[in-house]
């Protein structure tokens, strides 16, 4: 059974709703910055590898995610960042051919223990994709199904306008609510991805590229709703735009494409995790830096 992560500001706002998880006694203090200085962890990767029908995709990552912060995952295409992210949430669980060694601490708990369930997992470790991918039904019912699903009790319409706040987006919607949400734009239909996430209760929000298909005005809107989501969740981002890592992360892990030894396979390695702007200014590795001021693709 995956623990529930417990907010005293979020529990607050849902007093009265029957929550049947077990809870975690992780303090959390009403001021971000604190519990930012804290750094307490969300994941904890130990040797994480993944391979596809035995083609090693990505090889022994070991990093912390922290919670409340933003994390970056950049590299050249290829480097297994897809990969990496999916493993985040038991999302590789659904391709047959994919392999995951190593372990995975959630909150402590090995997410990939006989005892957790993954659809739980998904649950509290949401994720927004590359392509906006609304179900073809109105704006409320696309908020509403994951609750629905879930049998999570509480006013529908309180939920709905809840994730649609969360998510930037219900100024610009409450009035038509009915409206199928194909008929928004491309922006649009990613912050109502981000709102049906957030009505579920997420405690982390997966991000595979969620910009590239984009134009900047709303690259720039979802950039700034991440700043302020990272108040009340954390993030984990796969990014090939290296301004965006730069401007909305705290921290940035960098993976490269190698060789193996017979020079056939390739496969993706970490090469530096670290706050941003040192991986962005004073990087360790000549590798990052030669990648971070464009040397190499
Ligand atoms: P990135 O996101 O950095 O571009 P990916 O994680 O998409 O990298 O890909 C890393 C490697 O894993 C590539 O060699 C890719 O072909 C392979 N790969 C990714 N997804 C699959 C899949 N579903 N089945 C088989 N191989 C895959």
């Amino acid at each position: 059974m995956l623990e529930k992560v417990t907010d005293p500001e979020k529990t607050e706002r849902q007093a009265g709703q029957d929550k049947p998880e077990i809870h975690v006694d992780i303090e959390r203090s009403a001021e971000p910055e604190k519990y930012r200085a804290k750094r307490e962890g969300v994941f904890k990767l130990e040797q994480v590898s993944v391979d596809y029908n035995g083609a090693l995709a990505v090889s022994e990552v070991s990093m912390d995610v922290w919670r409340n912060h933003i994390t970056a995952l950049i590299g050249p295409s290829g480097c297994g960042k897809s990969t990496l992210i999916r493993s985040f949430n038991r999302m590789n669980d659904l391709i047959p051919a994919a392999n995951v060694e190593g372990r995975i601490l959630y909150h402590g708990q090995d997410l990939y223990g006989d005892d957790i369930d993954p659809v739980e997992v998904r649950k509290r470790i949401g994720m927004v994709f590359q392509k906006p991918n609304p179900f073809p039904k109105s704006i409320y019912d696309n908020i509403a199904f994951g609750p629905r699903v879930l049998g999570m009790e509480g006013d529908m319409d309180e939920t709905v306008e809840k994730a649609l706040t969360g998510a930037a987006l219900w100024d610009e919607v409450k009035d038509r609510l009915d409206s199928n949400a194909f008929g928004m734009s491309g922006g649009q239909q990613q912050r109502l991805c981000i709102a049906r996430c957030l009505a579920v209760e997420p405690d982390v929000i997966l991000m595979d590229e969620p910009c590239s298909a984009l134009d900047p005005i709303s690259t720039g809107k979802i950039e700034d709703l991440m700043l302020e989501l990272k108040n009340d969740y954390s993030i984990v981002i796969v990014t090939h735009n290296m301004q965006q890592a730069a401007r909305v992360s705290d921290l940035t892990a960098f993976l490269i494409v190698e060789l193996d030894a017979d020079e056939k396979h390739r496969f993706g390695r970490l090469v530096e995790y670290d706050e941003t702007e040192k991986i962005f200014t004073n990087p360790s590795d000549k590798r990052t830096e030669d990648y971070v001021t464009g040397k190499v693709g």
